[in-house]
């Protein structure tokens, strides 16, 4: 059984993975990654969607408000 990463364990990935020059290259510090219509798998499959991003600004807006993206 895994634990769960700590808030500390996340940001210190999304810094050394997606933090270019104090951005974040995964949603362009918008907070949101919509991937709908953009991401398939090999066999075709469309498996996009929008998701909250694992930076601080996504982290942030997921906290202040969970249900954000159920009308997107
Ligand atoms: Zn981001």
């Amino acid at each position: 059984m895994s634990k769960p990463i700590t808030k500390k364990q996340l940001s210190d990935f999304w810094c050394e993975e997606y933090a270019q020059k104090n951005h974040c290259c995964l949603c362009g510090n918008r907070g949101l990654i919509d991937t709908r219509g953009k991401v398939f798998t090999p066999a075709g499959f469309e498996c996009g969607a929008v998701v909250f991003c694992i930076c601080p600004n996504g982290r942030t807006w997921k906290k202040l408000n969970p249900k954000a993206l159920e009308n997107m």
